[in-house]
């Protein structure tokens, strides 16, 4: 095969993970020309370019080395994997992204109530990820027959081809719409970063690390947070200890009130209501939840 020196990723043409891995490679300071219906786009400040495909083709792309890089979701990278003679070789999930949350479950018809794996035993089970299912139903010893569906999954119970399915849910509400209910979570899902498991030794390989350095900056500022509230400095080790990540707060002195600081520690992850409500009732006031635009040690 020529060899390239420019590096390539893969990433979805239109759906859901279109928009979001666009603004993330944005994000990471990449520029493509425009070219909406290519399937091609040329990058212009570093030297990487995108391919635009189904999402389905994302890692077979990778593994046949048309693609160096993939935006995809877990479920469609490890069904790909599972579907390899070596599972554990090849494919890897070099970064989770944090968007495209889904999971892959076992649903069945509501009016069947659901109390156990073994409740599945000898059913069939509509689905288009074999692979997860197939693994999933091994590790629970249920014995059931899989029915492989490319789509509309959640239709085959009432067609009668099917006892349950197995399919991708974020908010129920398809299942609802289809009188199923969620039964068991197969795999929880996000987009995610696949490359091969060996970056490449040259400079594709470097353009890969210079990225995934860059998307390491973007994925921890985007999941930071700035906290500022005032405690009194007997309930500091409580109110730390809610923080999420548990980082080092900075103190700075009360005028006038000693036994009183103000608090300022930047959070791993997002602060919830609930643990506001925790910190409050720890101590904490005038408490302050702020995004973090840019951050340099
Ligand atoms: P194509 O094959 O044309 O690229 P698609 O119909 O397979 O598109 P989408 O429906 O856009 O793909 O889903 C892409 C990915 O988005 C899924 O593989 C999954 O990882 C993620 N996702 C997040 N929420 C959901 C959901 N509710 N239903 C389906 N996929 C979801
Ligand atoms: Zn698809």
């Amino acid at each position: 095969m020529k060899s390239r020196d420019r590096l390539r990723i893969a990433m979805q043409k239109s759906g859901r993970l279109t928009e979001p891995a666009q603004e993330l490679l944005a994000r990471c300071g990449l520029k493509f020309r425009q070219s909406r219906d290519k399937l091609f786009c040329f990058g212009e400040g570093e030297p990487v370019d995108l391919l635009l495909v189904r999402d389905d083709d994302i890692p077979g792309l990778i593994a046949e080395g048309v693609c160096d890089l993939g935006i995809v979701g877990r479920n469609v990278l490890r069904e790909f994997q599972l579907s390899q003679p070596e599972p554990g070789e090849g494919l890897a999930e070099l970064r989770s992204l944090g968007f495209g949350r889904c999971r892959l479950s076992i649903a069945v018809p509501h009016e069947d109530g659901y109390d156990g794996p073994a409740q599945l035993d000898g059913r069939a089970i509509a689905t288009s990820y074999p692979g997860l299912l197939g693994e999933w139903l091994r590790s629970h010893g249920v014995a059931a027959r899989v029915v492989y569906l490319a789509g509309s999954v959640e239709i085959a119970p009432r067609l009668g081809t099917a006892d349950a399915i197995c399919d991708l849910v974020s908010s129920g509400a398809t299942l609802v719409a289809n009188q199923l209910r969620e039964a068991a979570v197969v795999i929880e899902s996000e987009a995610v970063l696949a490359g091969r498991r060996d970056l490449p030794a040259d400079e594709r390989g470097e353009i890969a690390e210079l990225l995934l350095r860059r998307l390491d900056g973007v994925i921890q500022v985007r999941d930071s947070r700035l906290i500022l509230l005032q405690a009194p400095r007997n309930a500091l080790d409580d109110i730390t200890r809610l923080l999420p990540g548990m980082p080092v707060p900075t103190l700075t002195a009360v005028d006038g009130a000693p036994d009183q600081v103000v608090v300022q520690a930047l959070c791993a992850g997002s602060v919830s209501w609930r643990q506001l409500e925790d910190m409050k009732r720890a101590g904490a006031r005038d408490m302050l939840v702020l995004p973090v635009e840019k951050m340099l040690a």
